[in-house]
């Protein structure tokens, strides 16, 4: 579009103004610029075996780059530990998830998300919360935003957010967030959640990906969905700087292990962040995926009801046959008796 109304202006443009705009052209910074660099830890707060003795500040903030703030939830205040990504534009802010706490005493999030909040015009920044899906434990903390001023919570329901977004051929199409010098990309990512999406950010070219792709459990509702969901954020990337992939949490310590779900304490963590190579290995992992268990270097291919049909199915096996068993133990006591 850009560069057909580009052509349109200098199709009837005199010689000179053809230069002036040539040199424009030539001092312009490319389309895609390179994303600002950013630092992320080595390790974040990861609980502790026993947090009631050693306690952890419920929320960890870490500035990635003075207008993107990362927040981790403490392990020891929820045992999903969330991660909430706070993006900040000229004219307005995005903040991705409000995590898995909803009271404010246990979890001030919206209070930090303030403080964070620069001024513009002697206000905070506009607002935005938006969630990556509808899971609970990505949105428990919305009522703490409803009641703010310049604050707008988008719906976690599917229509309203398709709504919401301008989605009309859900799950294709891209939905544009503009930040004021900073657009994020909305892609529609179902498969886990069918209100899945994931964000694109391009200020730091990082993909924003709740639990559709993290350091832990992906846990498939519909493996059609979620390959198909792959395949169009691979695509998506093709010509994109991808810096990194940062999910909604961490389930995996350094050797790919998976803690107890449930777990207050993380030791050895794994990293947060996942790279280019680790979504592109995800079409086929979820092609191949056998309906139970996967496991990947970086994460793990699971889908839990599948596993409870299976446990369940051989509880049911291994009690028929113990009824059996006695059964038959007591017919030959009985004929034994005779
Ligand atoms: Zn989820
Ligand atoms: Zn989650």
């Amino acid at each position: 579009m850009r560069i057909d109304g580009l052509h349109r202006f200098v199709s009837g443009s005199s010689d000179a103004t053809l230069l002036t705009l040539a040199a424009i052209l030539f001092s312009a910074p490319p389309a895609l610029a390179e994303p600002v660099p950013g630092s992320l830890p080595a390790q974040w707060n990861i609980g502790a075996e026993d947090c009631t003795a050693s306690p952890e500040p419920p929320l960890q903030v870490h500035t990635y780059e003075p207008q993107t703030f990362i927040l981790r939830q403490s392990p020891c205040a929820t045992f999903e530990a969330n991660f909430i990504y706070l993006l900040i534009g000229s004219d307005k802010a995005l903040l991705i998830d409000t995590g898995a706490v909803a009271d404010p005493q246990a979890m001030p999030l919206a209070k930090t998300v303030l403080e964070l909040l620069p001024d513009k015009d002697d206000k905070k920044l506009p607002l935005l919360v938006a969630h990556t899906h509808r899971h609970l434990d990505h949105r428990a903390g919305d009522a703490q935003f409803a009641s703010l001023p310049s604050v707008q919570v988008v719906p976690y329901d599917l229509d309203g957010l398709r709504a919401f977004f301008g989605f009309t051929n859900w799950p294709n199409g891209i939905a544009h967030i503009d930040l004021g010098g900073r657009t994020v990309d909305v892609i529609p990512t179902p498969g886990h959640n069918q209100t899945h999406v994931a964000f694109y950010d391009d200020r730091t070219g990082i993909l924003f990906s709740g639990d559709f792709l993290l350091p832990g459990r992906l846990l498939i509702e519909d493996a059609g969905g979620y390959r198909e969901s792959a395949v169009r954020v691979v695509d998506f990337l093709k010509a994109r700087p991808l810096t990194h992939i940062l999910g909604g949490h961490i389930e995996l310590n350094a050797a790919g292990r998976a803690y107890r779900f449930g777990s207050h304490y993380h030791p050895d963590e794994h990293r947060l962040e996942l790279a280019r190579a680790d979504l592109t290995a995800l079409p086929p992992a979820v092609q191949r995926f056998n309906g139970f268990y996967a496991r990947y270097p970086n994460y793990i291919l699971t889908n839990p009801i599948h596993n409870i049909l299976a446990l369940l199915s051989a509880v049911l096996v291994v009690l028929s046959l113990a009824v059996f068993g006695l059964y038959r133990l007591w017919r030959r006591r009985r004929r034994r008796r005779t």
